[in-house]
């Protein structure tokens, strides 16, 4: 069966040899060791500024809103993962939504402004399957407006944009480390701030805890446990051979399918990308249909990301946002990881070819 991802487990002996340090010092959490080795050598692989390692990557996008005192209306995209906008409602503020590039599927810059009320409080947008927003422009909307900026940077990692960490951009920037995900630690995740943000964040995500018996204000609990830093500190080693595998599937994929009535995704100018998804966009949705049947009768199991279009939950109010809704009917993301095999890349598209 070949799915969508397939999680890259590093040699179990070295998981092992970097779990038996816990076991020496029997600390399972509460920051160890691990915890505090695997930040290091995240900020310093990523060449990113405060990072603070979290239990998944949806907590850090609830602190960053809680902890950034965000209240009304956040502006936001409907073209991501539900966690995006489930995490507004979930921290009671409302998402307004800005439709998306068609090319590029981040938030249309050029469409915020005129969402922006009295009660706007922030721009949450995801830097879709790694392809940075106009990090400029938004920002440059922000500061007009006096907003603050939150990036769901989940697929971003090793992403750089203008020779910076894409995580550097917006006041707070998100990742995950889910298993599905191109660096991971089974579940797991970070938070990215500027400094100005970096005390609150951190108090958040452990409670609120200023040394055992004071408290600095509210807090939840976020904290990465030391097994789950072991699986990143196993898996960090091999990410530039990851990435490189990655790359050669991308272009076998691109070669490939260049004849197709298929559009890849458009990279914005300035980025160095990680080639994280292969998300593929059909001419119409009963043409994706097709394929993916077809594929699915070969065991071949792509997924429909992102679908449906935010906008329209069932617990958010009835809205249309047109290109998103579109696109979310058309796009479907192809098998891709490490491991996959460029005969199984040529079958899969083989397999499409026939069922256009
Ligand atoms: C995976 C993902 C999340 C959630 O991350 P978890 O680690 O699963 O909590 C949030 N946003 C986007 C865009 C994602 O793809």
């Amino acid at each position: 069966m070949i799915n969508v991802t397939k999680t890259f487990l590093p040699p179990q002996d070295e998981y092992q040899a970097i779990l038996k340090r816990a076991w020496d010092t029997g600390w399972m959490t509460n920051r160890g060791v691990l915890v505090q080795e695997l930040e290091a050598k995240l900020k310093d692989y990523l060449d990113a500024g405060n990072i603070i390692a979290m239990t998944n990557g949806t907590l850090p996008l609830q602190i960053a809103i809680k902890a950034l005192g965000l209240t009304g209306e956040i502006i936001t995209t409907p073209f991501s993962y539900v966690a995006t906008t489930s995490i507004i409602v979930w921290e009671g503020c409302t998402p307004v939504f800005v439709d998306i590039h068609p090319e590029y599927l981040t938030i249309d810059e050029t469409k915020i402004e005129a969402a922006i009320t009295p009660n706007t409080t922030a721009i949450l947008a995801t830097h879709v399957f790694g392809n940075p927003c106009d990090v400029e422009t938004i920002q440059a909307i922000a500061d007009k407006y006096g907003l603050k900026v939150i990036y769901d940077a989940a697929h971003c990692f090793g992403v750089t944009y203008k020779g910076q960490s894409i995580f550097n951009y917006g006041d707070v920037s998100t990742c995950s480390f889910h298993a599905t995900k191109l660096f991971h630690t089974g579940e797991g995740g970070a938070l990215f701030c500027k400094s100005e943000h970096y005390d609150r964040m951190f108090y958040h995500h452990n409670f609120g805890h200023k040394g055992q018996e004071s408290f600095q204000g509210l807090g939840i609990n976020a904290k990465m446990s030391e097994p789950q830093a072991a699986m990143g500190l196993a898996v960090l080693p091999y990410m530039r051979i990851i990435l490189e595998q990655r790359k050669q599937i991308v272009a076998s994929y691109n070669e490939a399918l260049a004849g197709l009535p298929l559009k890849p995704l458009k990279l914005r100018e300035g980025t160095q990308w990680n080639y994280s998804y292969y998300p593929v966009i059909f001419e119409n949705e009963t043409q994706l249909l097709k394929a993916k049947i077809k594929l699915n009768e070969n065991n071949i199991f792509p997924r429909r990301y992102f679908y449906p279009s935010l906008n329209t939950l069932p617990y958010i109010e009835k809205n249309s946002k047109l290109i998103s809704e579109d696109i979310s009917k058309r796009i479907l993301c192809l098998p891709l990881y490490d491991s996959l095999s460029i005969e199984t890349v040529d079958r899969i598209c083989k397999l499409i070819n026939k069922s256009l």
